[in-house]
């Protein structure tokens, strides 16, 4: 819904001047596209998106009309990864909101599905599938798998007062030891299905006749993301995680009333240095604890 590279628009050398295509930037983007197999977690982070480029004075058109012709398979897990935390943030392992079907699987000496119908398209859809009314036993072994997936993810990620235990704690010894690590590479951001940074760049071809306007995903881990006049306003790797954390579980409460973490785990997933925002979050925690004369085990 938020594509890596997206033309905004081209311009054309016409003899007097240049003529900007009238266009507007979805061609590419005229499918419907149906999701099949979206996570709880993803749900969240599409409701998180739908108020960063959908739910404000201005919106993104590519983003919305992809958006609201999607049609969303959900699928409730049964099997927790070693790296989610989506019970803790509270946003899964169940689909709760935002789909048309959610399926539970269950696979346990049977095997058949639990569909939950979540809109008038997706009735439309089920209605032409061969189907019966489900058993009571046969959703109740469906949540027990559900549930038990929710007490089994393999991190986990204290979700209250994020915001003032990161405002108080802009200069915590802790973000140094996280930038003696990390390598900027920006990997956590391209995984991230809340991050919505882009840039915008122009290319023209060598006979200098036409120039494209691109969008393309940007990183607050790159130099030029907050480079302005004289300098890059995050020069270190450790103002840049600083900055990516305290917007993920901080200053994102302010502008969007919610943390900006939905728990998927990917960052920690698809970072080569093993950085983990649960436990450089823990240990921050624990800082602001004790500092409160608090033990993090009675908090
Ligand atoms: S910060 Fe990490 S765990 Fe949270 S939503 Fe982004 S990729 Fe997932
Ligand atoms: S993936 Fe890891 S090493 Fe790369 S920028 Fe993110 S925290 Fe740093």
């Amino acid at each position: 819904m938020f594509p890596p590279v997206l033309k905004l628009f081209s311009s054309r050398k016409n003899g007097e001047g240049f003529q900007i295509s009238e266009e507007l930037p979805l061609s590419e983007h005229e499918e419907k596209y149906a999701l099949l197999g979206v996570r709880a977690c993803d749900l969240s982070a599409i409701q998180i998106q739908d108020k960063v480029f959908g739910g404000g004075t201005y919106q993104d058109p590519a983003y919305v009309r992809v958006r609201n012709q999607a049609f969303i398979i959900a699928v409730n897990c049964t099997h927790a990864g070693g790296t989610c935390f989506c019970s803790s943030v509270r946003t899964g392992p169940r689909a709760r909101v935002g789909f048309d079907l959610a399926m539970s699987e269950v696979l346990d000496g049977e095997h058949y599905f639990i569909v939950e119908v979540g809109t008038d398209r997706g009735e439309n859809v089920i209605s032409t599938v061969t189907r019966r009314p489900a058993e009571d036993r046969e959703v109740e072994k469906a949540e027990h798998l559900i549930r038990a997936a929710a007490q089994s993810t393999g991190r986990s990620l204290e979700p209250d007062n994020t915001r003032e235990i990161l405002y108080q704690n802009t200069e915590h010894p802790r973000w140094d030891a996280v930038a003696a690590r990390c390598l900027s590479c920006a990997n956590c951001t391209m995984v991230c299905p809340t991050c919505f940074c882009a840039t915008v760049e122009d290319t023209t071809d060598l006979a200098g006749t036409s120039a494209d306007r691109i969008r393309k995903w940007d990183s607050c881990f790159t130099l030029d993301f907050s480079y302005i006049h004289g300098g890059s306003v995050r020069p270190s790797s450790r103002a840049r995680y600083r900055h990516w954390i305290t917007h993920k579980l901080a200053s994102w409460v302010d502008q969007f009333g919610a943390i900006g973490c939905v728990g998927c785990g990917r960052c920690i997933t698809w970072c080569p240095v093993g950085i983990d925002i649960t436990e450089e979050f823990r240990v921050i925690r624990e800082t602001y604890l004790m500092n409160r004369g608090t033990s993090p085990n009675k908090e």
